[in-house]
């Protein structure tokens, strides 16, 4: 047996790299790295392709050289599709990727810290919850209010929706008479997680909006009246701060006098708008968020962040607990001393990815300044462009809240959808730039999300100068 054993080992030390294979291997991904960052403002921001490179490559059960593996995600995964990472993306809403992700995750994957349970690692634990409380602190939550790192926005409006039905004690037998208060406008992220959360049976009911797409306080009231008359269970109302499609706030303050008077769970979606609270002048517009009872916000979104991290915010986080919380007998010693709440007492993920370390190294290298900064140059680049789609011809929607414009051409024969979708196609063969488009009360209008970090006024101009020619024509 033990003849087989150092047999085994000589086989599977291959999993460990030494000093010299580490280097050249990190020396090939830098230059890979480094090459697309280089030329980040030539690349375009959507290609065509299907990917398939990516399936000529078998896995075996000898590996392969990095350059081989390096050439078939250049060509499969990085010329392929949209370039998040592109100033260039301004459709949906952009992704960011400002390099200490990066690193962030490399130390995080290297180290593998375990940030689920205190005792397992309480540094990690405590960076966690330091950015949590710091994101908490930004909505003017109470500092006994924490949340959680998840992976996105979506997650992280299912863990507040779940967390509400529990808290409002939404059992089973209950659902069909539960109601939730939403807009047209919300994500639709929030109906899938109503869905899983088992609320795919409860009633829905769509409260109209203003001409800036906001939720109506006052109908909202009503509505929550005569539906508890009815001897109907309302529970949740989700306001969205920052709609996906024209970036709309919902006035959170009134609709905050609602959920306090009948007693309702106030979630609120920021997924997208959430870090523009940062910007001098713009907190007038999130009055009342900190009334809410949770909250989502997206650092990879609104920080710039690379893809994979989502917060939910929660007021009194013994709501979370009571949904999130399991102790099971191989946990036992977890000590039930910690000075800090276990990430996995407040989450469904027990062995999870050390997201915070990418965040917080992102701030703790930058500070908010640039950050600060970097959101008020995109609102002002939506604004810009706001105004100047109009002396071209175009309609457009309500003016930018945050940094999505919607605007469609109508020309003088034709039907205007087919001739604006004519327009999203001709900017994605073109591909230098992408743009994405939405439908609202059926007509159909193309959006600009800036929120790229790296969009700058070229990116706007040259879409400018794309459009004027198009619909010269
Ligand atoms: C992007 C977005 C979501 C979903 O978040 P993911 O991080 O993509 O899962 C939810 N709500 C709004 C308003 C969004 O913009």
């Amino acid at each position: 047996m033990v003849d087989k054993i150092i047999q085994l080992e000589k086989r599977s030390k291959v999993l460990e790299p030494d000093h010299k294979t580490r280097q050249d291997w990190n020396q090939q991904i830098l230059n890979y790295a480094n090459q697309f960052l280089d030329q980040i403002d030539e690349r375009p921001a959507y290609n065509e392709g299907d990917g398939r490179e990516v399936l000529d490559l078998p896995i075996t059960s000898t590996g392969h050289p990095m350059a081989e593996i390096l050439e078939i995600i250049k060509k499969g995964v990085d010329h392929a599709g949209i370039n998040p990472a592109s100033g260039g993306h301004l459709g949906y809403i952009p992704g960011g990727g400002v390099y200490p992700t990066a690193l962030g995750d490399y130390l995080a994957a290297v180290t593998n810290r375990y940030a689920g349970i205190f005792f397992a690692n309480p540094g990690a634990v405590r960076m966690e919850n330091f950015l949590l409380r710091w994101l908490c602190q930004m909505i003017g939550y109470p500092e006994t209010a924490l949340g959680n790192l998840a992976s996105g926005g979506s997650i992280a409006n299912l863990m507040a929706i779940t967390t509400a039905r529990d808290w409002k004690e939404i059992r089973s037998r209950d659902v069909e008479r539960a109601v939730i208060y939403l807009t047209k406008q919300v994500h639709h992220c929030v109906h899938k997680a109503i869905r899983i959360a088992g609320l795919g049976e409860s009633i829905i009911r769509y409260i109209p909006m203003d001409a800036l797409f906001q939720m109506d306080a006052e109908t909202l009231r009503q509505q929550v009246i005569q539906d508890q008359a009815a001897g109907l269970k309302p529970f949740l109302v989700v306001a969205s701060a920052g709609t996906t499609d024209v970036g709309a706030i919902d006035p959170i303050d009134a609709i905050a006098d609602v959920t306090s008077a009948h007693d309702l769970w106030l979630h609120i979606d920021a997924a997208y708008g959430g870090f523009f609270m940062l910007l001098d002048g713009m907190q007038a517009r999130f009055r009342g968020i900190e009334r809410s009872d949770s909250l989502a916000i997206d650092p990879h979104k609104g920080l710039f962040l690379s893809y994979g991290l989502g917060a939910v915010l929660i007021k009194n986080v013994k709501a979370l607990e009571r949904t999130h919380y399991y102790r099971a007998n191989y946990m036992q010693d977890a000590a039930a001393d910690d000075q800090e709440a276990n990430p996995a007492d407040l989450s469904p993920e027990l062995t999870k990815h050390f997201r915070g370390m990418r965040m917080w190294l992102a701030l703790q290298l930058f500070g908010t300044d640039p950050f600060i900064a970097c959101l008020e140059e995109k609102h002002l680049l939506a604004k810009y462009f706001y105004q100047e789609v109009q002396k071209l011809g175009f309609e457009t929607g309500p003016e930018p809240a945050l940094s999505v414009v919607i605007y469609r051409f109508v020309p003088q024969q034709g039907d205007p959808d087919v001739f604006n979708q004519q327009i999203v196609d001709l900017i994605k063969k073109d591909g230098r730039l992408f743009v994405s488009s939405t439908t609202i009360n059926d007509a159909f209008w193309i959006r600009l999300a800036v929120l790229s970090f790296r969009t700058r006024l070229w990116h706007i101009k040259l879409y400018l100068e794309l459009l004027k020619g198009i619909v010269k024509n």
